[in-house]
């Protein structure tokens, strides 16, 4: 059997506050694996941005080790630390983050392209996703120009567009409303189970949580299944 996508093995993490130490993560253990979907469902403040940050190679863990595929990331400089990040890991926000004077299409050629892949095969690959996404005819509007739905699944397309193991969601649906949500939950999922990545998605939105896999909340620091 193939490695987990992710593993935090006894991470830790705190923060200086006014002097006096907050600690956010006190050893957590996760593994996710290749298609699994997890839900991660805490109250404000718990520290599921931190943690996603720290499962994204984005922040480092004061303690503990992060594998990614197997790998330990620990000792790794910057620049293998991007690469990995670039290669295997996908990310979406609360905000869309897309580029504003660059087209759909473009905004999920661009990261295919930093990877070394050829304009040709990255407009290919966008308009598959665009398609996919039920968005073909959006493909050369700007974001001002996309509903906030449209620009949600956009930058779910480009999460995805180089293929990565693991895509990372903190509160992707947090800025819309229900129905627009549901929508951009339901193209998310898709994704999901076409391509056999794994997930893990913080969320407030109980009812996407219930179609998730696996649902685990942050309680005093550590990560702990729920149901
Ligand atoms: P969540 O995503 O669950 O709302 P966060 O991971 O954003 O939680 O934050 C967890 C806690 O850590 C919060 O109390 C927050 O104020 C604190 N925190 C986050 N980032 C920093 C930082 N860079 N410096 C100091 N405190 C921080």
């Amino acid at each position: 059997m193939s490695a987990p996508a992710l593993c935090l093995e006894k991470v830790e993490r705190r923060y200086d506050q006014a002097g006096s130490p907050l600690e956010i993560l006190r050893g957590v253990d996760f593994c996710l694996w290749a298609g699994q979907s997890v839900a991660l469902v805490a109250p404000s403040g718990a520290g599921k941005s931190t943690l996603l940050h720290i499962a994204g190679l984005l922040e480092k863990p004061d303690a503990g080790e992060v594998f990614i595929a197997g790998e330990a990331t620990s000792g790794m400089n910057d620049a293998a630390r991007t690469a990995l990040r670039r290669g295997e890991i996908g990310f979406v926000y609360q905000f869309h983050h897309l580029l504003p004077e660059f087209s759909a299409l473009e905004n999920i050629m661009l990261p295919q392209m930093i990877g070394g892949i050829s304009r040709r095969e990255a407009s290919d690959r966008a308009g598959q996703l665009l398609h996919y996404l039920g968005l073909s005819a959006r493909a050369k509007h700007r974001p001002a120009e996309l509903s906030g739905g449209e620009q949600q699944r956009v930058a779910i397309a480009r999460a995805v567009a180089n293929g990565p193991r693991l895509l990372l969601a903190d509160e992707p649906t947090g800025n819309l409303d229900p129905k627009t949500a549901d929508h951009v939950f339901k193209a998310l999922d898709a994704i999901i189970r076409a391509t056999g990545l794994a997930t893990l998605i913080a969320t407030h939105n109980m009812e996407l949580a219930s179609r998730m896999d696996r649902r685990v909340t942050l309680h005093e620091g550590l990560v702990v299944e729920v149901d």
